[in-house]
């Protein structure tokens, strides 16, 4: 039934890079086969899921939406995708996403812009705009996208879907093509919070190939899901709205408030002193780490090499130089410039140490609440092409996504609403480090 609805109506929203539907109905027919015989079935039994382009399953090209790695098949599952095989899930397709996860829109997928199911005029978000319009339009129950600083919760928010950031470390980065590493975290999206926690305690938890990746028990999430959160404390961050906020995201974000409010929970005035140097700081970490990593796409090791050149620096250059997109070559630009000897210390030592002061901004204010609410985007869902070629607004607009990466916790978006012109508006739920029960169950009492 997905893949009809793919069929006959992803044209219209190009959430989908690549299908694998032979495979698909494959594993359908051993479910199955598996149910009838009575034989035992994993948590997520033929479900289908979808998955960013920039996670790697064996077998299915992993593009990320750059021409650079058009031809790439891995011969290898990310951790997250055994998981899910072990649980008996499907995997339907690969979703579209800004190149290498580098933007807020898709519009800067090297193959197609995702349009958003609520209205085909406005981008889906981005960059796991894809994953997002994909559940948003009925094609599949379940995806999953990348969040380095936003890239799960606003394409959520734009999409009217529930879209998670899980604490870094909690979800295993094996075979997901890194962007920002010390940023970036597999995380789930669905149509509801139950759903979303069945996938995140599907795919999260220990795994030796990733280091980072935290030795902590994983709790069911879904099993104290329906009980309501006693004495809840909800933060909110008063200054951070006045600015820039579109009015009907204010008055969303006010009305959640008062929602907690009616259930019994008492509302705070947080203080994030080093909030507004969240872009600032992203844009200097992000673009850095992602210079580093994206070394390795030098027409040897991996994807595209150009055809005419004269020596192997011309062979090197001529491959970057035709297979990367304009935003990718802006941040390689940004990365290598704020690492070079002479800038390092103005530019990333800098922002690192702002990093440590934003993290301690949280800390502080865990102390005195249990959740920070909060808007996703300072806007609902803009138009194709609005901002595209204006990089230093869309840049902006990840004012209140960025600081959960840089302090490594925990973040959802839930629907909270619409605007006046009929597009979905989320509200921002963040935690502190590995609370994603709270997280969920303070997500569940609000739906
Ligand atoms: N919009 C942000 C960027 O362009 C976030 C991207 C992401 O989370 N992958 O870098």
């Amino acid at each position: 039934a997905c893949l009809e609805e793919i069929a006959r109506r992803d044209s219209s929203i190009n959430a989908f890079l690549s299908l694998q539907e032979e495979t698909a109905l494959e594993t359908a027919r051993e479910v199955d086969r598996k149910r009838k015989a009575g034989e035992p079935l994993g948590k997520l039994a033929g479900i289908p899921v979808a998955l960013k382009d920039n996670i790697c399953a064996k077998g299915a090209t992993t593009t990320c939406a750059s021409r650079m790695l058009e031809e790439f098949t891995p011969p290898y599952d990310a951790h997250i995708v055994e998981q899910l095989r072990a649980a008996d899930a499907i995997l339907i397709g690969k979703t579209n996403l800004d190149e290498f996860a580098m933007g807020s829109s898709t519009e800067n997928s090297a193959f197609q812009t995702t349009a958003n199911p609520w209205n085909t005029k406005c981008a889906a978000g981005g960059s796991s705009g894809g994953s997002a319009a994909a559940v948003s339009a009925g094609f599949t129950p379940l995806s999953l996208g990348s969040d380095t600083g936003g890239s799960i919760r606003q394409p959520a928010s734009f999409c009217g879907v529930v879209g998670l950031k899980p604490t870094y470390g909690r979800v295993s980065r094996y075979g997901l093509v890194a962007f920002a590493s010390s940023l970036d975290q597999i995380g789930p999206f669905a149509r509801d919070i139950t759903d979303a926690a069945l996938l995140l305690e599907t795919i999260a938890g220990k795994d030796q190939r990733d280091t980072t990746s935290l030795d902590a028990e994983v709790p069911s999430y879904t099993k104290n899901l329906e009980k309501p959160l006693e004495n809840l404390k909800v933060g909110y961050i008063e200054h951070l709205h006045e600015a820039g906020l579109h009015e009907d995201v204010k008055a969303a974000t006010q009305q959640a408030l008062e929602v907690y409010k009616s259930l019994g929970a008492e509302l705070i005035p947080v203080e994030l002193p080093h909030a507004k140097y969240c872009v600032a700081t992203y844009y200097i970490i992000a673009p850095s780490e992602a210079s580093s990593n994206l070394a390795r796409y030098d027409g040897v090791h991996y994807g595209y090499r150009a055809k005419q050149f004269d020596n192997m620096i011309d062979m090197y250059a001529a491959s970057r130089g035709e297979a990367f997109g304009d935003e990718v070559k802006r941040r390689i630009m940004l990365g290598t410039y704020a690492l070079s000897s002479g800038y390092y210390d103005a530019y990333y030592l800098k922002a690192l140490k702002v990093r440590r002061l934003i993290r301690n901004d949280f800390e502080q204010a865990f102390q005195k609440v249990d959740i920070i609410a909060s808007a996703v985007t300072p806007t609902p869902a803009f138009e194709i092409g609005e901002l595209v070629d204006d990089p230093l607004a869309m840049y902006l607009a990840d004012i209140f996504t960025t600081s959960a990466n840089l302090s490594g916790i925990p973040g959802v978006s839930i629907p909270a609403g619409m605007s006046q012109n009929n597009l979905p508006i989320g509200l921002q739920l963040l935690a502190p480090p590995l609370e994603e029960e709270r997280l969920l169950r303070a997500a569940r009492m609000f739906e």
